[in-house]
Formats: structure tokens, sequence, C-alpha cells
């Protein structure tokens, strides 16, 4: 890169320092913009899902040119020193909401994201009535080239299954888009079961991969009716109106599902051993299932339903007792289940505390993009021997190969999207809500102490979070493209 004979100005310089030792960017020059930006980041472990090694990253423009020690900078080039620090794959959350109907939106939801690591979320695109998916998704991809900071990729959210459905299915693999979603919480669920087998069929032949809710719909209604009658109508009673079985029933005909049709499903939000062990012999069987599990099962149990602010921590399936969250952690760590997602539902303390709320109406979710890595960095990688690589493969390599991303993104070789978080993994410092660049104003886990934060992160090539500011701008992020799932 020339420095076209420009001498850096104080202006140029940016300084980027974190609590644990200082990492230096040297000189940027503003006056070679038009040419690809180096970025070199030295002497930090880079850890991929297959090992970890000491080395230097040389990023030209979005993507990394290349890995290996002792690199040097070309003139003009940003040096990160990142000596004592980890060097990982940016985070994928294939599972947020980030629409209208809660609180973030793409820019918001995208600052909290890149904030704690992630450089790519995966959102809905809902046709609205009489709405195609394709429309749906020419929608939402508008919204993102408004508003997105971090990478995204989207999903049609679709019921029900129909013929006009099994066409478009190819579309959605030329649109780079291939994934759609069902949930089994439908109380009609069953009566379009013919339907979703054939839909199924078409998603294995066209390399789409369907996310599925798993919870029996018709279980729940029924636990809500018994609840109702008995005049046990408020969230104090929520663990009782979805029952542990309504999820055990629900995957078990998922992971047979797939099994029987081999199209690519992925289970989103699993909350019990139950659940999982409903899904072993379908995957000993090589059926292509994969399972995600979400922050508060892995961290909190139902004793949060239980407390003054149990409606905070009212989500779908609800908190479970302390032996399926060890479950769901331990599961996370040794490759039971493939990855950790957000479900990423943001609303505000006052709309959770709405007393209009009841097991019959309720707001699910939580906020949790900023803080999910963190977290499991903190409680799995610092307290239960989770292998830095597991983290990895956990948080980015695997979704990046259910989604269609890899090895595009999820891992740090020569050739990929310089996607990349640079940790200080001794780093410690509370959650605190007010810190949340999201648009909720409480976190599940306020107070707790967390060691092991990103300092500064890469989105294809662009610092946009230096120094725990953040930088990037709304519109600079881009829909992914993806690679249609495997045929068996
Ligand atoms: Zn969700």
């Amino acid at each position: 890169m020339s420095t076209g004979g420009r001498h850096p100005t104080r202006r140029d310089m940016i300084r980027v320092s974190v609590a644990a030792g200082a990492a230096l960017i040297t000189p940027h020059l503003a006056g070679a913009a038009a040419q690809p930006r180096e970025v070199l980041i030295r002497g930090g472990r880079i850890v991929n899902a297959e090992g970890a090694v000491v080395s230097d990253v040389r990023i030209v423009g979005e993507r990394i040119a290349e890995v290996g020690r002792n690199l040097r900078p070309t003139a003009g080039a940003q040096v990160i020193e990142a000596a004592g620090k980890l060097v990982l794959p940016g985070g994928i959350d294939p599972h947020t909401h980030l629409h209208p109907a809660f609180a973030d939106d793409l820019t918001s939801g995208s600052q909290a994201a890149l904030a704690g690591g992630i450089t790519t979320v995966g959102t809905f695109a809902t046709p609205a009535r009489g709405e195609s998916p394709l429309d749906a998704l020419s929608r939402v991809e508008a919204t993102i080239a408004r508003e997105a900071i971090a990478d995204v990729i989207l999903h049609a959210s679709v019921w029900p299954p129909t013929p006009e459905l099994i066409a478009v299915l190819p579309q959605l693999v030329e649109r780079g888009q291939p994934s759609i979603k069902f949930y089994m919480v439908r109380t009609d669920w069953g009566s379009h079961l013919e339907m979703v087998i054939k839909t199924l069929e078409a998603a294995r032949e066209a390399g789409v991969v369907t996310m599925i809710h798993c919870e029996d719909g018709a279980l729940l209604a029924a636990a809500v009716r018994r609840l109702t009658a008995a005049g046990k109508t408020s969230l104090e009673h929520y663990p009782e109106s979805r029952p542990v079985v309504a999820e055990v029933t629900a995957t078990a005909q998922a992971a047979a599902l797939c099994e029987d049709t081999r199209a690519a499903m992925h289970i989103v939000h699993m909350s019990s051993a139950r659940a999982l062990d409903a899904c072993r012999a379908a995957r000993a069987a090589g059926a292509p299932l994969t399972i995600e599990t979400r922050p508060l099962f892995i961290h909190l149990d139902e004793a949060k339903l239980r407390g003054p602010d149990h409606r905070l921590f009212v989500g779908q399936p609800p908190l479970r007792p302390r032996a399926d969250v060890d479950a769901m952690m331990q599961g996370l760590i040794d490759g039971r289940i493939d990855i950790l997602a957000t479900d990423h539902a943001p609303w505000t303390r006052e709309q959770k505390m709405d007393p209009q709320l009841n097991i019959a109406r309720v707001r699910p979710g939580a906020s949790d993009l900023q803080f999910m890595l963190p977290m499991f960095f903190s409680e799995g990688v610092g307290k239960r021997r989770c292998s830095l690589e597991r983290f990895v493969a956990a948080t980015a390599t695997n979704a990046a190969k259910i989604f269609g991303l890899y090895p595009q993104k999820g891992i740090i070789r020569a050739g990929a999207d310089a996607d990349i978080a640079v940790w200080d993994p001794r780093l410690t410092r509370p959650v605190r809500a007010e810190d949340d660049h999201g648009k909720s104003d409480y976190s599940p886990y306020e107070g707790w102490s967390v060691t092991g934060w990103p300092v500064t992160v890469l989105r294809r090539g662009e610092i946009v979070l230096a120094d725990g500011q953040l930088r990037g701008s709304a519109g600079t992020g881009r829909l992914a493209r993806r690679t249609p799932a495997p045929r068996p």
C-alpha cells in the first residue's frame, strides 16, 4: 500500500487501549482509502475449531490474506498488537429476532452483537399476510441495507406448508438464503403433517435446512386449559403451562422426521436433558440433525421463574431445573449440542412486567446478544473446562457449516472473510444492562462477574469495535450469501 508521500497526521492516529495491555493501531492513512486497507493482527493466539496457534493475521480489504508467523506490515497498514490475546473467528448467532415486534432493530441489534464479538446474525423474513416468502426476503434485505452493521442471514419463517412453499424452496437457494423455520407449537401442526413431510423431502432436494421449534402445541394448549380451569392463569404458573413432555415429544417427532426424510434439520433452543436424549438415536443413525441451545438454558434455572422478577425470565421453552441446565452446558461442551444461539428477543422491563400478561398471553424471550459469548467464555471455558476450540466450534464454526457460510465465515484462514474478534481472556467486568447497546433495559445476568471479553472486533476487515467503542455505521452490514445444505 503506497503512502503517496503523505505523512500521517495526529488525527490519523487511532489508539486502542484495553485493560490488560494496550494494543496500538499504527497510522491509518485516509488518503489510501482507494486501495484495499491492510490490517495486521500480530502475535495473538489464533483459535479455530481444529486447533490453536500463535501467529499473525494479515487482512487486505474484506478478506484474510494470510496467516503466518513474523508477517511484516506493508506501509500504511494498521497493526493490532495481540500478544496475550485470543484471536477468534467472529461469532455467528443464527437465531435472533431483530424485527419490529421487538425492541431492537438491525442497527441496535448489530451494535449489541459486535460489542459482544458476534459479527453475523441470523434473523427472520416472515411474510406478512398475502406476501410471498421471496417478497418478504426482499423487504428485509432492504432493511439490512439501511440498518445493519453486522452481516446478516435470513430464514423464511413460513406456515402452513403448501405446494406454493415447496415451489419457492429452490428460489430461496438461488437467493442464497436456504433456510426455513417451522414452529411445532402451532395447534394445527398435526393436521399438516403430511405436507410437512413433503416439504422436508423438497427441502432435502433443494438443499434447504429447516429450523424447528420443538414444543407440542396440543400439549401446551391442554396444560393452559387445565390451569385456566383451576384459576391458575398468572405467570407464577408459567413453568406448569409448558411442561417438559411437550418439548420431549415434539423433539422426538422432529428427530424422526429428520431421520426418515434425511432433510437437514436444526432444532432451535433445546432446554432439557430428555429432549437431548430424544435425539440420540437419530443422530447415531446419521440423520442430518443439528441442535442448538440458548444462553438462558446453560446459565439460569427455573428458580428464576419463582422469584419476584419471574416475569422477566419468561421464555419458550421455560427455564428448567438445575439438572437440565447442567445437561445443556455439558452437551455444548462435549458436542452433543452443536451450537449456542441467543434467540435474542429483546423487550423492556416495563413490557415484561406488564400485569396484563398471563400463561396464555406472554412476551417470551430476553436480550442476550451482547453478553452471550462473554458469559459462555467465562462460565464454559473459565469454569467448566470447555476447550477454546470447542468454544469456537459452538459459537462460530458449526453455525457457519449448518447454515452454508463455511468456509467463507467461521474460520480464520486465507481467503475467508475477515470477521475476527480479539479477546482479552483475563479482562474481568460485570454484566450491566446499562452497557448493553441493545434497547432492552435489563439483563437476565445483571451483576454477573465475567472474565473474558472481546476488545477489538473486525467485520469483513473493518474495525467495528475498538477500546470498547463501536465504530461501524448503519448500512455497512450485508446479507451474506450462503451455499445450500449438502444432499445426503
Ligand atoms: Zn426464536
